[in-house]
């Protein structure tokens, strides 16, 4: 790759282009650049205190990973504790795999993982809990992540879910929402949001600036691990995939547009309207939602006839005695 061209700190052979920042970079200096990116967002943004338990969701794919083990790196110097957690969704071939990726990708960056077993715990996966309640699946799936990914971190008393969400995705959720003018979601998409004590806890991206191309070529030069494969229920064609497209053709016009446009959100967010939705406790589960039940419990009493929130805390509080991890 880019024969001839040198690292712009130490003249070794650069492997990376970074032209927003007009940087070529070594190996070694490419790590460290991203590395330094994802503490500095921390910083910048006050993701992450000392002392601080934080949960960070991983799927087997290069951004969680790259977060993961960028956040493994980091945490001895900031101070905080960190456990992974895998929802094994069922989906036939993909879940496994990954799961087995997760698995591997524990043990070399050294930190704890917490599986949450869907199929295990509720007796059925999500494909046929979607076929059940006549949904998309990805619609179902949704829920079902943000319910686990949630209680997981509500039961470790943890002050912040780490979400692996790169800037190129941001943006074009941000653009996304700017089209359908919900300007309140728009609010939701800086580096951090907010927890409701008890109920919720908020959620932080530290790879608010990192491009999906360097988290790529992060997990393939520092050999962690990682599938390539994207979840089968993903669709090609959807506006998001169009405005990514877009937002490609532009950052190659104009290197680092992305980054600006989501640097100065994180400065104009409190300017955004913030979502108006009053915010009780579930009936069923005691977590947050949005009326009786929440959406999980809603979901579940639909299709097994009963809510399923409070059998799922129970399956994570003995998952985190297991492992000795409370
Ligand atoms: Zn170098
Ligand atoms: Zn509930």
């Amino acid at each position: 790759m880019h024969q001839g061209v040198k690292c712009s700190i130490c003249g070794e052979k650069a492997v990376a282009i970074i032209r927003y920042a007009r940087l070529r970079l070594c190996k070694r200096h490419f790590l460290e650049f991203v590395e330094r990116k994802v503490e500095r967002a921390i910083r910048r943004y006050g993701l992450v205190g000392r002392g601080d338990r934080v949960v960070v969701a991983v799927s087997g794919g290069k951004d969680s990973s790259t977060l993961a083990s960028i956040l493994a790196k980091l945490s001895g110097k900031l101070g905080y504790k960190l456990y992974l957690l895998y929802i094994d969704l069922g989906i036939p071939v993909y879940s496994k795999a990954n799961r087995e990726k997760v698995v591997e990708l524990s043990k070399t960056i050294g930190k704890p993982l917490i599986v949450v077993d869907v199929k295990e715990v509720l007796g059925l996966t999500v494909p046929e809990l979607a076929f059940k309640v006549r949904r998309p699946v990805c619609s179902v799936c949704g829920v079902v992540k943000r319910y686990i990914m949630n209680a997981v971190a509500v039961e470790l008393k943890a002050s912040a879910l780490a979400m692996g969400h790169n800037l190129d995705d941001l943006v074009a959720y941000v653009l996304k929402e700017f089209f359908n003018q919900n300007l309140e979601q728009i609010s939701k998409l800086g580096p951090r949001t907010g927890s409701v004590e008890g109920l919720a806890v908020g959620r932080i991206r530290p790879l608010y600036e990192v491009y999906e191309r360097e988290s790529l070529l992060y997990v393939l030069l520092s050999r962690t691990p990682f599938l390539p494969d994207e979840c089968p229920h993903v669709r090609r064609g959807t506006m998001e995939f169009k405005i990514k497209e877009l937002l490609d053709s532009l950052e190659e016009s104009f290197p680092g547009i992305k980054f600006g446009l989501m640097r100065r959100l994180a400065k104009n967010l409190e300017s955004y309207p913030k979502p108006s939705q009053k915010l009780s406790r579930c009936k069923a589960c005691g977590l947050i939602a949005s009326g009786e039940l929440c959406s999980f419990c809603k979901i579940t009493k639909q299709a097994l006839g009963e809510p399923m929130g409070a059998r799922v805390r129970e399956y994570i509080r003995r998952k985190i005695l297991e492992l000795g991890l409370d």
